[in-house]
């Protein structure tokens, strides 16, 4: 069960139940996004601004810049990993596939 999600070093890493899980300097890939006009944006993280919760999942937005076009932008919420059932591992998804930011944070 996700306890306490914060972000460390001044948004380099978002930190689940004491352990890093994951930092900035990856590339991610997004689609149906509003960070730019690529179809599917290639974008840097470079800080993560908010994170939470929702359900089993923890989601955070980040700000950084698509490296296909040059925008600079802040992202919707991404589901960035959840725990595994009735273990203590935290299980992150795979920022090389694609995602869907989402506007609210509450996806129903
Ligand atoms: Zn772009």
């Amino acid at each position: 069960m996700v306890t306490a999600v914060r972000t460390l070093d001044e948004g380099a890493w978002v930190n689940v139940n004491n352990t890093r899980i994951v930092g900035v300097s990856d590339i991610w890939r997004l689609a149906d996004h509003d960070v730019c006009d690529c179809d599917v944006a290639l974008f840097l993280v470079e800080v993560f601004t908010d994170i939470g919760v929702d359900g089993p999942w923890v989601e955070a937005r980040a700000a950084g810049q698509c490296i296909a076009c040059g925008e600079r932008s802040t992202t919707g919420w991404l589901r960035i990993g959840r725990p595994v059932p009735r273990s203590d591992e935290f299980r992150t998804v795979d920022h090389e596939q694609v995602h869907r930011p989402s506007k609210t944070r509450f996806r129903g």
